[in-house]
């Protein structure tokens, strides 16, 4: 019933009133009456012991014949002093001896006098005016002796107007409590809206912000306690806001990432059950990964190692393994998170399969590199072994003969090594193109009659087709010639003596295009096609040698076409023969690039 604070305020306030009204009553009633008390007694020592003519007087009087009248008679004249009424107050003339009613101003209360304290005490001798409050009346009795007579002047009274006093203050009190309480529910009432209605008001606030509504701003009305914490709980709500919209970014960007990642990354509980996974992974190990799917860890990893095991590893620590899927190689690294409570696994696959591709041709093109050149020098050191040991005794033809073998094997070599140089610039990124504008027709015929010899020297017909108003171009022209001469010199080194060879040209769009055709050897292995642009790459090594071939050509050739942004491809038609393509932008390497 109390729960609120509305009824609580209403019942502090209300206890409150009650208490202070029954401390002040009691303190106002007992001040009266003690006042009233202290009244009495005070006039009564004015009068009898203050006053020592009136005394005598009375003594006077009381040694008379008829004593007790004389003194009632004076009394009488004293009570305005004495305060006497006759009704609450009244004076009694008694026996000094027996204590037995005379005269007095109240004949029907005198002969019924109880034996006070104080009345006993003045039969004594002794004036009685000892005050008690816990008593019903007020009194003082005082001996009047003189001439062998004994008399004792009584006075008493019953405290009737003190009694009415202290009601009629009850009654006020009582009054006053009742308004009170009526006055301190109102107040009670209005202080709990003012004080109450900002903290509903703040109470539905966290309420809305409990319920995920951080947007929500509750006006602060006062600038006290309650007004305060408004304000501070408005900037705790921006706070929070700011602080779960950064969260919420945060996860965004994280999931997002988590989603697009190249690797491949699969969560698991403590129980093995998939929590979250990739799309890459999923990817990588070719099957659905649902969210607390049928699949487990045990199915996917168990081979890699058991799910405690990897739950067990300290920090920093992880399992890793590798495994052959289809054409695929893959790496497993496998970690717990949140190690302290092991709440679960995370395995992240790398696919490895480019990296170890790249790995292996490393090491064929080292491989490749050493055996290019090791068969030279070998000529080379076994010709100059021999003209050593003869030390002049070959005759002079032969010698001349081992020396041109040393020279064209150490030109090779030469080769080959420049061949590489280049391949490494292109590489390293430190070999610049030096772009100038120039007519490609002109380019190609210019390319067409350094051939042209060469090819007459096979007995090929070398003939070109190209477009008229073939435009100018932005290309680095020397390596486009390289390029060019690479192409035709192919040609006519794949074609077996008297063949076709032509050379047509023409543009297409904003691109302008080449294509170096022969009838020779072609090259009919699909597998051979796809990778003679890679370095050292030759379908017939032996032929390929024996005509001064290195293997690199084609791949420099490559790397040039694309440094310009354009396309050096096998065109894809019937042998015999085979057709090279070349495409480049008219405008440059750059052209149609942000
Ligand atoms: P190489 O110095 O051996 O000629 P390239 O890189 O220029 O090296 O060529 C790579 C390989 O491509 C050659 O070894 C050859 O087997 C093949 N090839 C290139 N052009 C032709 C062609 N026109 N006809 C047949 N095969 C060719």
């Amino acid at each position: 019933m109390f729960r609120s604070l509305h009824m609580k305020l209403m019942l502090i306030m209300t206890l409150l009133i009650i208490s202070l009204m029954t401390v002040v009553g009691a303190f106002l009633v007992n001040s009266v009456s003690g006042f009233y008390l202290e009244q009495f007694y005070s006039q009564m020592q004015g009068v009898f012991q203050n006053d020592p003519e009136f005394v005598h007087d009375l003594q006077n009087a009381g040694a008379e014949e008829n004593g007790a009248e004389q003194l009632a008679r004076m009394l009488s004249t004293y009570t305005g002093t004495l305060g006497v009424d006759g009704l609450t107050r009244n004076y009694y003339v008694l026996d000094g001896t027996t204590g037995a009613y005379l005269a007095g101003s109240n004949d029907t209360e005198g002969p019924a006098l109880p034996m006070t304290y104080n009345l006993s005490a003045a039969l004594t001798g002794e004036v009685g005016d000892r005050s008690d409050p816990a008593l019903s009346y007020m009194d003082v009795a005082i001996p009047i002796e003189r001439g062998g007579r004994d008399y004792v002047i009584y006075i008493k009274d019953d405290k009737q107007t003190v009694q009415s006093l202290t009601g009629q203050l009850v009654t006020l009190i009582l009054e006053a409590l009742a308004f009170g309480i009526a006055i301190s529910v109102l107040l009670s009432f209005l202080l709990s809206k003012t004080l109450i209605t900002p903290i509903e008001r703040l109470t539905e606030g966290a309420e809305e912000v409990a319920a995920g509504d951080f947007g929500h701003k509750i006006e602060v009305d006062s600038r006290d306690e309650i007004g305060v914490l408004t304000s501070t709980f408005n900037d705790m709500a921006f706070q929070l806001r700011t602080t779960i919209q950064e969260v919420e970014n945060e996860r965004n960007k994280l999931g997002t990432l988590f989603l697009h990642m190249t690797d491949g990354v699969v969560a698991f509980d403590s129980k093995g059950q998939i929590i979250q996974s990739n799309p890459a992974a999923e990817e990588m190990l070719g099957r659905a990964l649902p969210i607390g799917g049928e699949v487990s860890y045990d199915a996917l990893f168990g081979d890699v190692a058991s799910l405690e095991e990897v739950l067990g590893q300290g920090s920093q620590d992880y399992v890793s393994s590798s495994r052959e899927l289809g054409s695929r190689s893959l790496e497993l690294l496998a970690a717990p998170f949140d190690r302290d409570r092991q709440a679960g696994v995370l395995v992240v696959i790398h696919d490895v399969t480019e990296r170890n591709k790249a790995e292996e041709q490393r090491k064929e093109f080292v491989a490749n590199v050493s055996h290019e050149l090791r068969t030279p020098l070998t000529n080379i050191h076994s010709y100059a072994e021999t003209l050593v040991d003869s030390a002049g005794g070959l005759p002079p033809d032969t010698e001349r003969s081992f020396l041109n073998v040393i020279l064209s094997e150490s030109e090779r070599m030469a080769h080959i090594v420049q061949d590489l140089l280049t391949l490494s610039r292109f590489d390293s990124g430190h070999s610049e193109l030096n772009l100038t504008t120039f007519s490609f027709s002109e380019a190609i015929e210019s390319m067409v009659s350094a051939n042209l010899m060469e090819a007459q020297r096979h007995g090929h017909t070398l003939t070109t087709a190209l477009e008229p108003g073939l435009p100018q171009i932005t290309a680095d022209r020397e390596r486009i010639t390289q390029v060019m001469m690479n192409v035709v010199s192919n040609a006519i080194k794949y074609t077996p003596d008297g063949g076709r060879i032509e050379v047509s040209a023409g543009k297409t769009g904003d691109r302008v295009w080449l294509e170096v055709s022969d009838n020779g050897i072609g090259i009919p292995s699909q597998a051979d096609r796809d990778r003679i642009f890679e370095r050292f790459y030759r379908v017939d090594k032996a032929r390929s040698r024996e005509s001064g071939g290195t293997g690199l050509g084609l791949s420099i050739a490559k790397e040039i076409v694309d440094r310009h942004n354009g396309v050096l491809c096998l065109v894809d038609r019937e042998g015999p023969g085979l057709t090279i393509r070349m495409e480049l932008n008219v405008e440059g390497p750059n052209h149609g690039k942000a």
